[in-house]
């Protein structure tokens, strides 16, 4: 079996890159399957398919060819043969891919192929519906959330180091929408399961959230880092 570690929670929570310190620490390899719902979307939108429509989008999301690959041990997101790994970091692909994740089509075709990457290697996945839904039986899940302020603090200075400033209450209505429409569609919404360890970062420091799943995780398996 291999060791698969679930990494859920709302927008914002810093999982992405807490995973990516993670499994580097624990020498394994980070899937972030949200990439996998940007590059439907990013699909959705060169179709010029309206996120919103589900029909269409069902239809069109038979045709992205959506999958990951891994160049030194970083994950490359690709549809068909292109790389789309830095395209799909775009505020307009964010918002069609909080929009395509809704419908229950994109996320039973995702589900599917999140499942079948981690059948096949050591693993850290981190999304919203890991611990609940795409792998209920994973030993040990994390649950990483912060208050909504301090998330959009973070998500705030990101853009302003890339030089793209929006104003801060319109970055923390925008995560109030993300989180809302993930908490709340009918299918596979996020919520904490309830084997998972919550950890609030809202006061602490990436460093120590990273030992404080590295420790976890070494409860479980022993001492690998
Ligand atoms: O994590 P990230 O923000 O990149 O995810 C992009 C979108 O994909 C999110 O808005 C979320 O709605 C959706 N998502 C999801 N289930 C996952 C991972 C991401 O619904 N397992």
């Amino acid at each position: 079996m291999p060791m698969n570690i679930a990494i859920d929670g709302p927008v914002g929570a810093g999982k992405s890159s807490i995973a990516d310190q993670v499994a580097r620490r624990l020498n394994i390899l980070h899937l972030d399957t949200g990439a996998m719902y940007r590059a439907v979307a990013l699909h959705v939108l060169r179709s010029g398919v309206n996120p919103l429509d589900e029909k269409a989008v069902a239809a069109c999301c038979e045709h992205a060819d959506v999958c990951v690959r891994y160049v030194d041990g970083a994950q490359r997101t690709l549809l068909g043969e292109e790389d789309v790994t830095a395209l799909i970091r775009t505020g307009e692909v964010s918002a069609a891919a909080s929009a395509v994740s809704s419908w229950p089509a994109v996320r039973r075709r995702m589900v599917c192929m999140q499942r079948e990457i981690a059948k096949h290697a050591d693993m850290l996945i981190d999304g919203r519906d890991i611990g609940t839904n795409v792998l209920p039986e994973a030993p040990v899940k994390i649950y990483l959330t912060a208050t909504p302020e301090e998330r959009a603090r973070r998500r705030y200075r990101q853009q302003v180091e890339k030089g793209e400033e929006t104003p801060y209450e319109q970055v923390l209505a925008e995560l109030n929408a993300r989180d809302a429409r993930d908490m709340s569609r009918a299918t596979d919404p996020l919520r904490q399961a309830e084997d998972a360890v919550r950890i609030d970062s809202t006061d602490m420091t990436p460093e120590q959230v990273v030992e404080a799943i590295v420790r976890r995780v070494e409860e479980h398996y022993g001492r690998k880092a």
